[in-house]
């Protein structure tokens, strides 16, 4: 076991950032010409890197598996994104932010990491507008906020609930203008299936034409890894259905350290599962929380009546409700973070309180909002004898205005109108804390191998608070990586173009094609998604909401045989030289057999509780979760060794001077 450098400048906290850029290399213009960079993922995080590395002058190659960087997985995101502008003026600061996103993880991340994060958090704003990014605005034309879990301010940023289509926008057209300068090269239906290190640095990497099945080589002087989260390991979740852990788990398996792969986040406000068929589930954004209050009855006869259709929500009186989130944390009430509701949802549906036919959802209403606004608009509008029905429907039109597409989705999937009856909404896998390891220049631990947005293992620790995945992703691909990669290429000004005529090159490309010629052929017993769909029921059962050693155990011995069987029996059918998406998938789920291995085992080796991993063994008297700082107040980093069993942990240790470590509380 090693100690990882993570690289943190010294000085005060708040100097770090400023002083550390004052003092890293630079690359001259003239030498940026020079230089080539491969940025993998064109998603927020990827899009952003890559078009301000093409504006600052680098040659830049960008890959995506979908047919359009516009249709990344960053499109999905819907409720904001955060920045410390105090435009509210509420009490927000650079400090707050900070404060509250290491609180929010449950001291789990890289202190001098989350203050950058929050001191650039401004900029983005402001780069978003000026690239004409339509956030909401009030009545007078400033930008509107709204509230998060896990915070006391409203410093959320939106455009309605279509916050992640119109950043990605913003940062498309930001990606064509580059590639209209002929500064950007774009490989769309691209997918990475290597990286290739010559002299032990990142070069380039091998991938597959997704159209032709061509394998190709693509070298540069340095790789960036913006390939977005692993939560599709669960099968079931809010993921797009293509994302997955393909290419950071091909650096890793060429020694990029892993991090804290147990840590999930479990969004507590999504469509519940209805059945077996179902393949994707759908969020339905926090943003929500701000306005529904979530409640499930407190009688279990009630419950059982309203599960077998003899009793309607609408029907039960306000005193037959618990409101158990206001009842249990009166402090943040319907917005403490993710993993605390999360919890509390399962701990009322586990009780027998779960509201549909399965048992597993809880009730997210809106008619106190509805009736709410509807009062102030009658009282703005100089309606002062309204009556409740003109008051509701007054109060529907402000719900419609803040939320409607949600709604209309929501009513579009459950076939119910949410603005009459409340809907109903369960915990499902949304977001991965967890990736790959890097240091405070964003560099993993392959020199030359760089890490961006949801890939890298960031910094939100054990938990994420809603609405900072867009702003991580944009922090570290407007500013940050565009700076710190100056500081390792500045080496490379005399390298020359990298060839992929190299040996390094023609073992990874043999690599590749022998791995592709295996998957396809196995016994043909078995389709792909029954391997992902039985990987997904271990993952949700024995690593999901909760753990336990004994179930951990069991995962790993159950993943490990899985892993075999679908090596062995697994049918895709096709060739490998032709468009073949079953192989796709073959590839992508033969990756999350290893990674599901190597996540149980890191929760089995976290023997506490913090923020979304939580311990059944390790939890307070009141159900809350236990952290062991003195033993577990680190970030596990695995090397790759062969079988996930063999993977090897590495710790790096986390300092806080600035904040004090405290019990988590949100009452
Ligand atoms: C439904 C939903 C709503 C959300 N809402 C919010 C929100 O309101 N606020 C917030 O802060 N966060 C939100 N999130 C989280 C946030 O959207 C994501 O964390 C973030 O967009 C990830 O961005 P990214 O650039 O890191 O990755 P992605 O957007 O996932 O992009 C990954 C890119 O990598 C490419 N790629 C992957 N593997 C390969 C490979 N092997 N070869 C080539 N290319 C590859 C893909 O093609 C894609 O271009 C939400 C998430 C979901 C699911």
């Amino acid at each position: 076991m090693g100690i990882l450098d993570s690289k943190v400048p010294a000085g005060p906290l708040a100097d770090k950032w400023t002083n550390h850029k004052n003092h890293i290399e630079l690359v001259n213009p003239a030498n940026k010409r020079n230089i080539d960079i491969i940025v993998v993922g064109t998603g927020l995080a990827g899009g952003s890197a890559a078009a301000t590395l093409a504006e600052l002058g680098y040659n830049v190659k960008t890959f995506c598996y979908q047919d359009s960087p516009r249709r990344a997985h960053s499109i999905a995101a819907q409720g904001g994104v955060n920045a410390a502008k105090n435009y509210q003026g509420d009490g927000d600061s650079v400090y707050r932010l900070f404060y509250d996103t290491v609180k929010g993880g449950d001291y789990r991340s890289r202190e001098a990491n989350v203050y950058r994060l929050a001191q650039v958090s401004t900029n983005i704003i402001d780069q978003c507008v000026a690239q004409g990014v339509p956030f909401a605005r009030e009545y007078g034309g400033l930008l509107d906020n709204r509230s998060f879990g896990g915070v006391l301010v409203s410093r959320t940023f939106y455009a309605k609930g279509q916050t992640g289509q119109q950043l990605l926008l913003g940062a498309y057209a930001a990606m064509n203008r580059q590639i209209q300068r002929g500064k950007i090269k774009s490989y769309t239906r691209h997918e990475m299936l290597d990286m290739v290190l010559v002299d032990g640095k990142a070069r380039g990497i091998i991938a597959r034409d997704l159209v032709t099945g061509e394998i190709e080589r693509h070298s540069a002087h340095a790789v960036v890894l913006a390939t977005g989260g692993y939560g599709n390991l669960f099968f079931l979740s809010t993921y797009c259905m293509g994302a997955n852990v393909m290419a950071a788990w091909r650096a890793h398996r060429r020694g990029a350290f892993f991090a804290n792969p147990c840590f999930t986040q479990i969004h507590p406000t999504c469509i519940p599962v209805s059945g077996d068929h179902q393949s994707k589930l759908t969020l339905m954004s926090e943003s929500l929380r701000n306005d529904g209050r979530i409640w499930v009855p407190k009688r279990l006869d009630d419950a059982k009546a309203i599960r077998e259709g003899k009793l309607k929500p609408i029907q039960l009186k306000e005193e037959d409700r618990d409101y158990y989130l206001e009842r249990r944390y009166p402090a943040f009430g319907n917005l403490v973070p993710r993993d605390v509701a999360s919890r509390a949802a399962k701990e009322r549906c586990d009780a027998g309180f779960g509201v549909n036919k399965t048992g597993e959802a809880v009730y997210l209403d809106f008619a106190a909002a509805i009736y709410r606004y509807g009062k102030e608009e009658a009282l703005t509008h100089g309606m002062k004898g309204a009556d409740d029905k003109e008051i509701i429907k007054l109060g529907k039109q402000v719900i419609e205005n803040k939320y409607g597409n949600l709604f209309q989705m929501y009513e579009k999937i459950v076939d119910e109108n949410p603005y009459e009856t409340p809907m109903m909404i369960y915990p499902a896998v949304h977001y991965t804390m967890g990736g790959l390891w890097v240091d405070y220049n964003l560099q993993t631990t392959i020199p030359g191998c760089y890490a961006a947005g949801e890939a890298n293992f960031s910094d939100h620790g054990a938990n994420r608070l809603g609405a900072s995945a867009l702003m991580q992703g944009l922090a570290d691909g407007y500013f940050v990586l565009p700076y710190t990669i100056g500081d390792y290429l500045s080496q490379d000004i005399r390298t020359g173009a990298i060839s992929t005529d190299s040996p390094e090159f023609d073992a990874a490309e043999a690599d590749t094609r022998a791995r592709l010629e295996k998957l396809m052929s196995g016994k043909g017993l078995h389709s792909v998604d029954y391997y992902h769909k039985k990987l997904g029921k271990i993952m949700w059962n024995k690593c999901g909401m909760s753990r336990n050693a004994k179930e951990l155990q069991e995962a790993i011995d159950e993943i490990a045989e899985l892993r075999a069987d679908f090596w062995e029996n697994v049918r895709v059918p096709g060739t490998a030289v032709s468009k073949n998406q079953e192989l796709e998938k073959a590839g992508r789920v033969a990756d999350f057999l290893e990674l599901g291995e190597l996540f149980a085992k890191d929760a089995l080796t976290r023997n506490e509780s913090c923020g979304g991993h939580f311990r059944d063994e390790y939890q307070t008297p009141e159900g809350e979760a236990l952290r062991d700082d003195e033993n577990f107040k680190f970030v596990s980093a695995w090397e790759y060794k062969g079988e996930p069993k063999e993977a090897v942990l590495h710790k790096e240790n986390l300092v806080y001077e600035n904040i004090e470590l405290k019990t988590r509380s949100y009452k």
